[in-house]
């Protein structure tokens, strides 16, 4: 590898605090469904804003294509009663709401589009079986111990879901690889992976040159460190099972049915959306980075950020052969710029942040990837890869590194702001919340629940992540520094 003569890869990493967007990284469907151009060309500008704000229609996310056979939810229409109410179906609420008609409570779900419509349907389908900061859960009353209880059980809860309920999601365990691009971001990664090892005994195995070109077919990154159980999942059709799932335990699902408003009627709560409502003595708002104006206090108080995600044409023979042959789903250390999984349909897909003055540029976001590709696996020149599919979501992210439980008003919560790491995440607090709910204790959760409070400046991650430092990372990843 070449190194830029002046400043070494960790003195630019100082100098430009480049960080890695967790997992990958890595949004309103105002419009009729649309494909991508197959050629991937620039769209008109009236739709850069939907590229910009991740809001362009699922039909363009690759996990929705091939067209999956789900039922659209019928709209809400007169008014019923349930136990709890939810609003959104992503992850969060799709989980949220198996797990308490698992238990028996009558549950309604409003979603304003369909299931998975959200960041949901349009991620980058790593699972990842690690949490960003373990100081922060070890600063919970109980110094973190049943969440982390919780996650030692369950942080393979996308798998072990989708076999329960026979959800059909490319439900892959195939392994979550750090690629380190050198010894010191190998001696990191190693030291994080210490407590996930020897505290919550997971498999990971540490890998050498040797064992990285047999693995993933490339040596480019001489050393990685390999979450055994990790890997991936088509987050559309795994939210979208889910959701089928608490269905047919007698959850009550709406689709295209925007919470509007939420008042007290004795004692109760009614969320009303435009032909309908839904009484229920508790409602959890599970909107995520898409919040809407239903619940002012939940619009203003994480950092939205638009990610993009890209899918390729399938590859061929010769590619798969060639190119990471062990499908493990891979990051890269110390700056995962180019998170990477081959899919079911032997789909390449990617995700990354997209440039601010072009979100909507498929063909320039694919070029990167390309780039990268061809950079690790110098064979894979001569092959024809294509771009199929490049659409945008938002994430949610906060000042800490763990999602945000919220009590607005007395049986009123919200459970979002996963940031790029919602496989997991969403279903397991998903899960626990379920189980507050379900037994009334609320003041047991093994989480803080807290207040929403504003955040002094929204902009401030888009400005930070987007506008200087993936820029930045860009540029060292284009001179070999990283
Ligand atoms: C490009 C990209 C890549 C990512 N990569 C990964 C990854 O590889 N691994 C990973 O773990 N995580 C990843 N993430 C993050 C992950 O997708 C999110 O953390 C997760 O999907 C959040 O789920 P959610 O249910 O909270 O929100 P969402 O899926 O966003 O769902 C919120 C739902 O609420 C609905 N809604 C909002 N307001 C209302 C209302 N008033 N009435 C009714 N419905 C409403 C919306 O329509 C939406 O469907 C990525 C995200 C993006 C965008």
């Amino acid at each position: 590898m070449t190194g830029n003569k002046h400043l070494t890869r960790r003195e630019y990493l100082q100098k430009t605090a480049v960080l890695a967007l967790g997992t990958g990284v890595s949004g309103c469907d105002m419009s009729s469904p649309k494909t991508t151009p197959a050629n991937g060309r620039r769209q008109a500008s009236s739709e850069s804003s939907a590229y910009d704000n991740g809001s362009v229609p699922i039909s363009q996310s690759g996990w929705a294509t091939p067209p999956n056979e789900f039922a659209d939810y019928p709209m809400l229409e007169g008014d019923i009663d349930a136990d709890i109410a939810i609003v959104g179906a992503g992850l969060a609420g799709a989980s949220l709401a198996l797990h308490l008609t698992e238990a028996g409570v009558k549950v309604a779900v409003l979603e304003a589009h369909q299931p998975g419509w959200g960041a949901s349907g349009r991620n980058a389908g790593h699972v990842l079986p690690t949490l960003k900061d373990i100081n922060l859960i070890n600063g919970f009353a109980d110094g973190g111990r049943r969440f982390l209880e919780a996650f030692r059980e369950h942080h393979t809860i996308p798998f072990d879901l989708s076999e329960k309920y026979g959800i059909s999601c490319d439900s892959a365990q195939l392994g979550y690889l750090n690629m380190c691009s050198g010894v010191d971001s190998y001696e990191e990664q190693k030291k994080a992976a210490a407590f996930w090892k020897e505290q919550q005994g997971q498999q990971i195995a540490f890998l050498d040159t040797a064992d990285m070109q047999r693995f993933t077919g490339s040596s480019y990154y001489p050393y990685g460190v390999l979450y055994e159980s990790g890997g991936r999942i088509n987050p559309y059709q795994f939210t979208n099972g889910m959701i089928a799932a608490a269905v047919d335990q007698g959850a009550l699902v709406f689709g295209n049915s925007e919470a509007l408003s939420i008042n007290k009627n004795n004692k109760r709560w009614q969320v009303s959306s435009e032909n309908g409502s839904v009484t229920a003595a508790q409602v959890v708002f599970c909107t995520n980075a898409y919040p809407g104006s239903i619940a002012p206090s939940l619009g203003n108080n994480f950092y939205p950020l638009t990610a993009y995600a890209l899918s390729t044409q399938p590859l061929s023979k010769e590619a798969l052969e060639v190119i990471n042959p062990g499908r493990a789903t891979l990051s890269q250390a110390p700056v995962s710029l180019n998170p990477f999984i081959i899919d079911e349909h032997n789909r390449i897909i990617m995700s990354s942040i997209p440039r601010a003055s072009s979100p909507e540029d498929s063909e320039r976001h694919f070029q990167d990837n390309l780039a990268w590709i061809h950079r690790t696996w110098p064979e894979s020149k001569a092959l024809n890869i294509k771009l199929e599919h490049y659409w945008t979501g938002r994430v949610a992210l906060r000042d800490r590194e763990f999602p945000g439980v919220f009590e607005l008003d007395k049986g009123v919560y919200g459970l979002m702001h996963f940031n790029a790491w919602g496989n997991v995440m969403a279903p397991l607090m998903g899960k626990l919340l379920a189980q507050g709910l379900q037994a009334d204790r609320m003041d047991q959760l093994p989480f803080p629940l807290e207040k929403p409070t504003p955040v002094a400046v929204p902009a401030k991650q888009d400005i930070l992540i987007r506008k200087l430092l993936i820029p930045a990372a860009r540029i060292g990843q284009k001179f070999n520094i990283l």
